[in-house]
């Protein structure tokens, strides 16, 4: 058996549950393939070294997908259409992450035998699936070897600097339940912390691949607090010069508030938070646990500390009025952050995949139309239908400036102008708040919630 791990898109850095699976391999003394579509999308090459040379059949005995995330998932229905198309036939199929459920569901047009299904495989499984002995609580590192170079993923720019950006984890989990997010449906609440000395480890890799900057990918990484500052003050120790970034709920960043300046001083740059409106109604419905006045102090409390803010939108919910999404637009020029702000934030619409907690509640079910297969998510409408005309001429003109590389800037005032029409009026432009933290600029943007573009689609 020699395993193919095939990984499409982890938010543009190195995929890191891939690496986790090839460190389980590595320590089996399995060999193995890795492949990370979103790097190297020729699918034709991935699969031609198991085509029969005359009947042309893709013969493969072990692949494992990973599908951390909506976009990953939607990105495997192209894979999985190669194989139907190319008559591949996979012994033993695995499907690794939270949207796995709904891989294996499209899976059905191909040919396997056995077929293993797992949204949040501990350590222990993936070494069960593959084969590989295991001693209950062994430790794996990921194995980083076998992915592209990490000058190919993702870096974050801060001082007219370019920084190789890594990525590792502090955390496994999430102890919260908002609505929106498909991570409760499987962790309910469970936080799992990996160990400080295999971070560093992980870590250490990375800095000899050349990174100057690591992600902190934890759902959230003050889900542990007392962990993650042991964690910040361990890199700091050992890697002195290298910055780091983190994603933080506004709650937490309110609550823990005393620990940002250290975090400053430690190499935190800029943190992710998620802010998703700020209309305090949606902010009920999707029981994020903070309201538009929380979203101010928290701002505020990170700027002072030195680090950059970066919020991330769900501005298209059922609930969305015209003034709301005025609202994040203002927000957005106050606080000067239309030159960072990735202007595809700006354009996402709430997803409900299966199962998720939205549709418990009767604030959704009213708008609740059916599941559409092609987004893994329930449809809605909106309340006010004339927000569907605003977020379609959204989408359009952000679609637009990525196919044309506009600036940001520009973008954010095109989405402006379209605003103005749908209101009618013209938006009174806000007095610029001072913001004290230099801007970290991210080649990346944020996708987690949101349906891959067309640029993303891959070729098959
Ligand atoms: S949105 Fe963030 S804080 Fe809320 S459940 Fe998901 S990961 Fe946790």
């Amino acid at each position: 058996m020699r395993p193919l791990i095939l990984s499409t898109y982890e938010l543009g850095h190195q995929p890191h549950l891939a690496a986790l699976i090839a460190g389980v391999l590595k320590e089996g003394q399995v060999d193995y393939d890795i492949v990370d579509l979103s790097i190297d999308p020729n699918l034709d090459e991935v699969f031609e070294s198991d085509q029969d040379s005359h009947t042309g059949e893709i013969f493969i005995e072990t692949v494992v997908f990973t599908v951390g995330m909506l976009t990953s998932a939607m990105l495997f229905r192209d894979v999985l259409s190669h194989l139907v198309k190319n008559s591949g036939h996979i012994k033993n199929l695995i499907v690794y992450g939270l949207y796995a459920n709904e891989v294996a569901n499209e899976a059905l047009g191909i040919s396997y035998e056995d077929l293993t299904v797992r949204t949040t495989p501990t350590i222990e499984e993936i070494a069960q699936d593959l084969g590989v002995e295991n001693t209950m609580g062994k430790r794996y590192l990921p194995v980083r070897d076998s992915l592209p170079d990490l000058r190919r993923y993702k870096t974050v720019t801060t001082s007219g600097i370019d920084r190789v950006t890594g990525y590792t984890e502090a955390s496994v989990g999430c102890r919260h339940r908002c609505r929106h997010c498909p991570l409760p449906i499987y962790f309910n609440g469970k936080v799992m912390v990996n160990p400080v000395e295999d971070i560093l480890n992980d870590i250490e890799v990375q800095v000899s691949a050349g990174a100057t900057h690591i992600t902190l990918g934890d759902p959230d990484f003050f889900n542990a607090p007392i962990h993650a500052m042991k964690v910040a003050r361990a890199i700091k120790a050992r890697f002195d010069n290298l910055t780091f970034d983190c994603t933080i709920k506004i709650e937490h960043l309110l609550k823990h508030g005393r620990y940002l300046e250290e975090l400053t001083e430690l190499g935190c740059i800029y943190i992710t938070s998620a802010i998703e409106s700020l209309s305090d109604e949606t902010l009920t419905n999707l029981a994020k646990g903070h309201s538009s006045s929380d979203v101010n102090e928290a701002l505020q409390l990170v700027d002072r500390a030195g680090i950059d803010f970066h919020p991330s939108f769900v501005p298209f919910t059922p609930w969305t009025k015209l003034e709301d999404f005025e609202d994040i637009l203002v927000f957005v020029y106050q606080n000067s952050m239309e030159q960072t702000l990735e202007p595809v934030q700006l354009s996402i619409k709430l997803l409900v995949p299966s199962n998720s907690l939205l549709l418990e509640t009767p604030a959704f079910s009213e708008f609740k139309t059916h599941y559409d297969v092609e987004t893994f998510s329930y449809l809605w409408r909106y309340r006010e239908p004339k927000v569907e005309s605003l977020q379609n001429a959204i989408v359009d003109q952000v679609q637009k400036s990525q196919l044309c590389h506009d600036n940001f800037e520009d973008t954010f005032f095109a989405l402006w102008s379209i605003t103005e029409e749908h209101l009618g009026r013209s938006i009174a432009t806000p007095i610029r708040n001072k913001r004290r933290a230099d801007a970290v600029k991210s080649s990346e943007a944020w996708f987690c919630c949101a349906e891959p573009t067309a640029a993303q689609r891959l070729r098959g």
